[in-house]
Order: C-alpha cells, then structure tokens, then sequence
C-alpha cells in the first residue's frame, strides 16, 4: 500500500529569541520581531486610541463628516504604521545571511563580536537589541527595538501622521474660533 502524501505546505509559525528580542519564523523567514523593550507598546497604543476617543467625543462631533472622517483616517494611519514599526523585522542580519555579502565588499566587512557573523558598511550592532542591523537608524524604546531598514518607512509613516494629525486639529480649531 502506497501513502499518500499531502503537497500542502503548512506553514507553521516557530517562536523564538534572537539576541535580547523575541521572534516568530514562518517558513524559516523571519517575520516578527518584538524588541527588548516591548512594555512601552502597551502604553503607546492605549494613548492613540485615547486620542481617537477624546477626538470622536470633544472635537469630532463639531465637523463635517468629510472633516471627521479625514481625522479618525489619520489617527488610524498612526495606529497602524506604529504596530507596522514595533512588530515588523527591522532588518536583523542573522548567520545565515552572511552569505549574502558579496565579493566585492569582502574589504569592508567587520566581524561582530557579539553575533559572530561578517557586517558590511550598512551593518551595526545594537547593544539593546543584542543583534546586528542592516540600516540601522536608531534604537527606539517607544516601538521596542531599533528601527533600520525595513522599518524606517513605517517608523516615518507614523511621525508624519502624528504631526499630520495635530496640524489637522490646529487647523479645524482656527478656522472654527476665528
Ligand atoms: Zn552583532
Ligand atoms: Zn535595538
């Protein structure tokens, strides 16, 4: 009797600590990444839904709808490239990845002492993180852990939207009391 085999490929998550941050693989590919200081997360998105709220129940209900909508859309951007920025995979060079060094940057590659893998020019090590980063821009205690390349976009989304959001307010604010 022959089995048969199923070809549907499951992906199943694997959880795991990379450095001093806690990650989830699927498929061996790194998806999520929750940094070291991952408490500051449940203070930030409790004080973007506040905001939604105190915007929804003081400011809100003296707009237009066009006006009200345009503010919970920005608020909800926040909201949503900060959870982007937190949960997303910064950039982390693992081992595996040290292949992806070329040859033609051999003459400027480091070792890391702490990861033990090769880094090129674009590379640094981040203490609090316990990783190395690709892009690496800054560790940010507010989203957990360090934004770098492939978060930074999500990390900037969300700083224009904040900003964008106060703008907002200031400007429906002047334009009622003038
Ligand atoms: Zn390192
Ligand atoms: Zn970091």
């Amino acid at each position: 009797m022959e089995e048969v085999h199923s070809k549907v490929l499951i992906k199943r998550p694997t959880f795991t600590t990379l450095g001093n941050c806690h990650a989830v693989f699927i498929n061996n590919k790194l998806v999520l990444l929750i940094g070291p200081h991952w408490p500051f997360m449940f203070c930030v998105i409790p004080m973007i839904i506040a905001v939604l709220v105190g915007y929804l129940t003081l400011i809100a209900e003296h707009m237009e709808v066009v006006w009200q909508f345009g503010g919970v859309c920005i608020i909800l951007l926040a909201l949503v490239s900060y959870s982007t920025t937190a949960l997303k995979d910064p950039g982390v060079v693992l081992s595996d990845s040290t292949n992806d060094l070329d040859e033609d940057t051999t003459g400027s590659t480091s070792l890391c002492r702490h990861c033990l893998i090769f880094k090129d020019n674009e590379t640094e090590h981040c203490e609090d993180c316990g990783l190395c980063m690709r892009g690496l821009d800054h560790h940010c205690i507010f989203t957990g852990k360090c934004i770098a390349e492939k978060n930074i976009f999500c990390f900037y989304t969300m700083l224009t939207s904040i900003f964008g959001f106060f703008i907002y307010t200031m400007l429906f604010l002047s334009e009622k009391f003038e």
